[in-house]
């Protein structure tokens, strides 16, 4: 009998979405984190949680067939983003295809659907258009430190300054900025205590017009800069630390053009890049990014799908699942900023965009202006009290809801307006799951499937699919 402490050692059969090691010893069967199918490795047992058992990896004896020993990300074992750098990219789409194809024929047993695989992401290495770096220490009192959580750990921050899958402008702001704010000693925002100045470095980067983003996320706490004893605010000497901040960022040579520098005021107590109050520091508090030959405006809180390249084939793929639009009506629903809305708008009778942020609904309004486009509309609010609101019955639904899924109280409101076939994009199969057991109930049967790969090295995937009302 295993039990907790024990060191173990095993074979990894398999990787379960998003990054659930399997493998079996006495006969027990464990789950493990960060591991990769093939790979022996050495855990140790932690307590069992919901009746399963769960270790934590301590060493990799043996590497996986094929996986790299060198050239691999130098942050790699370290930092929380990524788990499959060091294999193949061929070998993380099989490994991904089997989670999505395995997760919907939990569903469809039998898969009696048409499965159209899982498309690889144009670019493997610099995809990304946004990355959220948070300040921290690498360990308790430690150095200031600019990057991703350490992998398993809610405190420890990992300097990821050679990240590859953004641009290399990306990682020379996050360097300046480090630099910049470790001379100067400035705290950054303890969790715990919830006190220190310094929360995340945004960074945008559009991969097809090469603007650039940056956003300085603080409290409002600048007490600290008079020294210890005195708790009296003094604005002047936090507005000499932010220009000389980016004046640093400014005079980066950089390959993309700098679009805007801008500070936000944060103080909520969640660990999440959340607007109180944004100054713009240089430039404007927006960029254009360019897909499928249409341009977009984005701002800072605003949703944006971070992978560009990627994004087209996910909406080309979208597209070619909803199919013919002519004198149709769709709704987005989660319309963000509009992008399905105005691809669909150019075939189709008219577009009605759902979209909860407000920002993002006026980034939406005008993109879909510059874009020529009349034939789309753009609603502000929870998808779930819009679906009250309206009336009109459209042909066709879109749905591209967050990572939770829809919402429980929301499906039967979307299920009411009897549409014929519903196309529903999402970014965690496992909420896709759950909704497609909830619409096959109200009887939408699932007809066929894809995955894109928007995020390569990641856990994550992407999947389209159509359903069709029985
Ligand atoms: N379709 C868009 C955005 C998809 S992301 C694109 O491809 O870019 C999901 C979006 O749903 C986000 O913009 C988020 O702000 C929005 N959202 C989250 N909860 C919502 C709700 N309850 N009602 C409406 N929109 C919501």
């Amino acid at each position: 009998m295993i039990k907790k402490g024990d060191i173990i050692e095993g074979k990894v059969e398999r990787v379960d979405f998003p990054n659930k090691g399997v493998l079996t010893v006495d006969e027990e069967q464990l789950t493990v984190k960060n591991v990769i199918p093939g790979q022996y490795i050495r855990a140790v047992v932690n307590k069992r949680r919901k009746g399963k058992r769960e270790a934590r990896l301590l060493e990799v004896l043996h590497r996986a067939p094929g996986e790299r020993e060198d050239d691999v990300c130098p942050h790699f074992t370290q930092c929380g983003g990524c788990i499959y750098q060091s294999l193949p990219y061929k070998e993380q789409l099989k490994i991904k295809e089997g989670q999505v194809k395995g997760l919907l024929d939990s569903v469809y047993p039998g898969g009696n659907y048409e499965w159209h695989g899982l498309k690889p992401s144009p670019l493997t290495d610099r995809y990304r258009n946004k990355m959220e770096f948070s300040f921290g220490d690498e360990v308790k009192g430690g150095d200031l430190a600019l990057g991703m959580h350490r992998r398993g750990s809610f405190y420890d921050i990992v300097t990821t300054t050679d990240c590859r899958i953004v641009h290399q402008d990306v990682c020379q702001i996050l360097e300046a900025t480090l630099k910049y704010f470790q001379h100067r000693k400035v705290p950054f925002y303890q969790k715990l205590q919830h006190v220190g100045y310094l929360r995340h470095l945004l960074v945008r980067r559009a991969v097809k017009t090469g603007e650039i983003l940056v956003d300085l996320v603080t409290t409002s706490q600048t007490e600290w800069m008079a020294g210890e004893e005195k708790y009296e605010k003094i604005p002047c000497l936090e507005k000499e630390l932010l220009s000389g901040w980016r004046e640093t960022i400014c005079a980066l040579d950089l390959e993309g053009k700098l679009a805007g520098i801008i500070h936000t005021q944060n103080d909520s107590l969640a660990d999440v890049v959340q607007n109180d109050r944004t100054e713009i520091l240089y430039g404007q508090d927006f960029f254009y990014e360019e897909l499928l030959g249409m341009r977009f405006k984005i701002t800072p809180f605003s949703f944006f799908q971070t992978n560009s390249a990627g994004a087209e084939v996910l909406y080309e793929t979208a597209r070619e699942y909803i199919g013919n639009t002519k004198d149709k009506v769709v709704f987005d629903l989660y319309s963000g900023t509009g992008t399905i809305a105005q691809i669909l708008a150019a075939v189709a009778k008219r577009v009605v965009g759902v979209e909860l942020v407000e920002e993002a609904v006026e980034a939406a309004k005008e993109n879909a202006a510059e874009n020529g486009l009349k034939n789309c509309s753009f609603i502000a609010g929870d998808v779930g009290k819009v679906m009250d609101e309206l009336t009109e019955k459209p042909d066709l639904i879109v749905l591209d809801p967050p990572r939770d899924g829809i919402h429980p109280k929301a499906m039967p409101k979307i299920i009411r307006f009897g549409v014929e076939r519903i196309v529903y994009i999402s970014c965690k199969p496992t909420s896709l799951i759950r909704d497609l057991v909830l619409l096959q109930e109200g009887g939408y049967q699932m007809v066929k499937a894809c995955s894109v790969d928007m995020f390569p090295h990641t856990g994550g995937i992407e999947t389209v699919v159509e359903l069709r009302r029985l």
